[in-house]
């Protein structure tokens, strides 16, 4: 079992320390794990109203301290990721200062509509002020710059809009099969990622309707719980297993120094 997508106190919003992870990733059987915490927003040029990530100074110590716990924890195999904000045209113009990191992989989120944190609990009433339809039209045309930018391995939590449950009286497949055609295009990797089961939403990103087509278009997929303390590695990753196998799924992407690696579900 695997879970790619764990972040750690650093980013002011997580508790807990690497170690503690890795011990519950241990306790619960899984056999990878990759840490993707939050990349410095500063370093985007983006100054949000609470902090949301490490600070540019604390990156360095981020890369060293997991480096150096994959090579003690040989038991369990260690990934080195970041989760980069997407903000279109910010991110391409600053795109130097993750691209040059020694990662395994890159997430690419969208959690910022303009200045607005649309993920942010504080900042949820900002929705009823919105046209939802407009809402998520603007949302998913986010996305698919976010796909074509060519800067990330992974698109974190693709649906993320729906968090707090605002959902729009429209049938979504058209921008769903659009955005699983800009995954295929563009040679990304989508997230299964089970926060949504934790969110207001309680439903995880994607859709189930959404995985249909990006299985439909051979988009390949990996896994992540979006652990934000301890006990949350590997939520409910055996749910998640079970839907993409449902669906048809029958390998997971890893990834080693930005270049995926397929592994079979079969017998697992
Ligand atoms: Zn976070
Ligand atoms: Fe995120
Ligand atoms: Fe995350
Ligand atoms: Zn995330």
């Amino acid at each position: 079992m695997i879970d790619y997508h764990i972040h750690t106190a650093r980013c002011h919003h997580a508790t807990g320390t690497p170690q503690e992870y890795i011990a519950e990733a241990r306790l619960k059987g899984l056999t990878e794990i990759g840490f993707a915490d939050h990349f410095p927003l500063d370093l985007l040029n983006i100054i949000p109203s609470s902090p949301v990530s490490m600070s540019a100074e604390e990156l360095t110590a981020y890369l060293e301290e997991i480096r150096e716990l994959a090579e003690k924890n040989k038991d369990i195999t260690i990934r080195l990721g970041l989760e980069v904000d997407y903000i279109p045209g910010r991110t391409e113009e600053t795109a130097d200062s993750f691209l040059s990191l020694p990662v395994d992989y890159l997430i690419g989120s969208l959690h910022f509509l303009g200045s607005w944190d649309f993920t942010h609990p504080a900042e949820k009433s900002t929705y009823l002020e919105k046209d939802l339809h407009e809402l998520y039209e603007n949302y998913f045309a986010d996305m698919g710059k976010l796909c074509r930018s060519g800067l990330f391995d992974i698109v974190g939590h693709i649906d993320v809009i729906k968090k707090f449950g605002f959902l729009p009286q429209i049938h979504l497949d058209q921008l769903w099969l659009k955005t699983a055609k800009e995954l295929k295009e563009n040679d990304l990797c989508l997230e299964i990622n089970t926060a949504g089961l934790r969110a207001p939403v309680k439903e995880m990103y994607p859709a189930p309707g959404f995985l249909q087509y990006c299985f439909q278009e051979n988009v390949p997929v990996a896994v992540g719980s979006d652990a934000h303390s301890p006990q949350e590695v590997g939520y409910k990753i055996d749910d998640a297993i079970a839907l993409l196998r449902k669906v048809g799924y029958r390998e997971v992407a890893t990834f080693i120094g930005r270049k995926r690696q397929m592994i079979s579900l079969e017998g697992g």
